[in-house]
């Protein structure tokens, strides 16, 4: 559910009209809905509510300062996987010890940044960043908290860019070798051991891969205990699914993984971790976008937007479908016709959908893309040379921007040219 809802013929962000923030902000730009997004985190940490527990949002998700602060204010943790991610986490005021850093790459940088700063754990995912991690905790004088990620060999039935839990996946060390690599781990110095991660990908829409990963992780935790081995946290990754078009199974609710989660591991007297990124920001976000032209190609129309595949990359980039709807509501009955819907960039991957039914359009008309809130703004990127656009959160009956569109001066001044040319 979100507060993205048509009154009296208008669609709404909450209790702000759409149209009142296009007039303010001008097209396109991102839209926020805070209810949904405190709604959402509710809604995972209820679910886990049975048992200590840490709900850390996977910013990578939507890294906007104001959505994080929103998030921590309610008492989120986050799952970052990058220094920049780290630092923006702590400018959000979020304490060390609510953050997790994960990634397969994190440079002795990285490392070092976050354990001055506070950490609650490290995810490491292979032998040499744990023989890094090592160095750069004992020439710090100081130790890091870690679990490792193991990767159980389970098809996650998603997208194959989005897959990240079969052996072929670069993610983890392979669960068969979790005994070896947790010895290591307790021979090392500046290292301590306090649990296994693991994450096996994005947009799954169903349990069953997750209760395959879990129950793994559930055998795993026993076998390692009897090796000696302190596990008591479980971070148990991200990745529930959202509903992207409204003719697909909706996917698990966060109240069903809850009840999975203590069905499978409950029993451990472990603290659980998630790292839920897609499913709190997700369906939170919408981007809004001005019709410039309809264009009457050969057999098709061509409905070409102010938006394109630099902004909301996500169909290009995974074909991924987003819901497409008018700002305006269709008239009850109206007809739709299919559209090809289109951004103004020189390739034709810049195409968000093909065939799409719609109610009639014309230039100036607003639609919006639902679903625009996870891996959307933190995607985009200035190709070519279109600023990036801004980002609006609304609350109730207020809304702010919270990133500025930057100006063409901006934009081209980040630029250098070396005085010798
Ligand atoms: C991307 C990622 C997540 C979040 O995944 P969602 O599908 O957005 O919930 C969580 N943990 C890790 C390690 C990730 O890489």
């Amino acid at each position: 559910m979100d507060h993205f809802l048509y009154r009296d013929g208008t669609l709404h962000a909450e209790n702000v009209p759409i149209p009142d923030i296009a007039a303010s902000v001008g097209t396109p730009f991102y839209l926020y809905s805070a209810a949904t997004l405190r709604r959402h985190y509710q809604l995972f940490t209820e679910a886990l509510g049975w048992g200590p527990h840490l709900v850390c949002y996977a910013m990578k998700a939507n890294s906007n300062q104001a959505i994080l602060k929103l998030m921590a204010d309610m008492g989120a943790g986050m799952d970052v996987v990058s220094g920049g991610e780290y630092l923006r986490a702590r400018a959000a005021g979020v304490p060390g010890e609510r953050i997790v850093f994960s990634g397969v790459g994190k440079t002795k940088e990285e490392m070092r940044l976050a354990l001055e700063g506070g950490v609650r754990q490290f995810n490491v995912e292979s032998e040499p960043e744990m023989a890094a991690l090592s160095q750069v905790a004992t020439a710090m004088g100081t130790t890091a908290p870690i679990t490792i990620r193991v990767n159980p060999d389970v098809d996650a039935k998603t997208h194959a860019k989005i897959a990240t839990g079969k052996s072929e996946n670069k993610f983890g060390i392979p669960i068969s070798r979790a005994s070896e690599v947790y010895a290591e781990a307790a021979r090392l110095p500046g290292i301590e051991v306090v649990g296994i991660d693991v994450h096996i990908g994005s947009q799954l829409t169903d349990l069953a891969p997750f209760e395959l990963a879990y129950q793994k992780v559930a055998d795993l935790t026993r076998r390692l205990r009897s090796e000696g081995h302190t596990i008591r946290r479980l971070d148990l990754g991200g990745g529930l699914g959202i509903p992207y078009a409204r003719s697909n199974l909706a996917p698990p609710l966060p109240t069903e993984y809850g009840r999975m989660v203590q069905a499978t591991l409950g029993d451990l007297d472990c603290e659980i971790e998630i790292e839920p990124g897609r499913l709190i920001a997700g369906n939170a976000g919408i981007l809004v976008a001005e019709v410039i032209y309809v264009k009457e190609g050969e057999d098709r129309k061509f409905l070409i937007l102010d938006a394109a595949m630099n902004d909301l990359i996500r169909p290009a980039m995974y074909d991924a479908h987003h819901e497409i709807v008018t700002v305006i509501e269709p008239s009850p009955g109206v007809e739709q016709t299919p559209y090809d819907v289109v951004g103004p960039v020189c390739e034709s991957g810049d195409t968000f959908a093909r065939a799409r039914d719609l109610p009639p359009l014309r230039a100036g008309d607003l639609v919006a893309f639902r679903s625009a809130g996870a891996y959307g703004a933190v995607m985009a990127s200035e190709y070519n040379s279109r600023p990036l656009i801004p980002e609006v959160l609304v609350d109730d009956d207020q809304f702010a921007v919270i990133r500025k569109r930057p100006s063409f001066d901006e934009m081209i001044n980040r630029d250098t040219i070396p005085e010798w040319l």
